[in-house]
């Protein structure tokens, strides 16, 4: 489902977050949101997400409107930085958790939710971790829950607020990986807030730079392009090549 970002503003308390932002993410793209710390990336994913309000603009999935819709009625899967896993529930039921909070008439039946959340584990390679809770598990493993916790619902659009942020280098590079796969065999929409330059790179089909409230270039990544004034690409090119 395409995403559309028509003329969003956003100010807090004078400040100017989000300036006139227009973006559209295509169908079944993973696109990075790549600027350094105060571009105003995590605010633009929580206004999509419905988390946070505009001030003027709208948010468009698939052509309509949704500025107007409660995140509830988004479906879309989120994956945070710190997990947000319930440390009082299990891996199984944090899993569980999306489906059984859904509406009497969509909610499937515990059966189905059963087979799904079993299918789910299949998926992130943990399905003997089922019955440990959050506490037992290490950050990598954590967030692979938090991930298939996401895609429970089946969404059409995934937002994921620095994923991979709060774990070591070789673990992120795996889930980097990993993320690609499950994007490729289930085509949703994602987008991803990083500031890591390489990750943009190495994950996406798409990157969005960021700077001050506004979007500075889309491009491929192969395509990115250094402007004089603009120190955060231009050192990431330099450190690339
Ligand atoms: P990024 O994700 O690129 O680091 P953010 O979207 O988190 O940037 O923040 C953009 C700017 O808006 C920052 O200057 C931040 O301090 C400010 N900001 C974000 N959320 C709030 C808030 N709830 N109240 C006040 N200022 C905020």
């Amino acid at each position: 489902m395409s995403i559309t970002i028509d003329q969003i503003n956003k100010n807090f308390g004078g400040f100017q977050a989000l300036k006139n932002v227009s973006l559209d993410i295509p169908e079944g793209q993973l696109t990075a949101l790549l600027g350094p710390s105060g571009s105003g990336k995590t605010t633009l994913l929580r206004i999509i997400a419905g988390l946070e309000s505009s001030d003027s603009g709208r948010i468009l999935f698939g052509g309509d409107d949704v500025s107007q819709l409660h995140v509830r009625d988004r479906n879309i899967g989120f994956v945070f930085q710190h997990y947000a896993l319930f440390r009082h529930l299990t891996v199984a039921e944090n899993i569980a958790f999306g489906l059984e909070s859904l509406p009497k008439k969509q909610r499937p039946s515990k059966q189905e939710i059963r087979q799904r959340v079993a299918k789910l584990l299949e998926m992130i390679q943990l399905p003997e971790l089922a019955k440990r809770y959050p506490a037992q598990l290490s950050g990598g493993q954590k967030q692979r829950v938090a991930l298939a916790r996401a895609l429970a619902t089946q969404p059409r659009i995934l937002l994921l607020d620095e994923p991979f942020g709060a774990l070591d280098a070789k673990v992120r590079k795996d889930l980097r990986r990993w993320l690609r796969a499950l994007h490729d065999e289930y085509h949703f929409t994602s987008i991803f807030v990083t500031h890591d330059q390489e990750e943009a790179l190495e994950l996406s089909d798409q990157v969005v730079v960021m700077s001050q409230g506004q979007v500075e270039q889309v491009n491929s990544p192969t395509g990115l392009y250094a402007r004089p004034e603009s120190r955060f690409v231009f050192d990431f090119l330099g450190h690339v090549n």
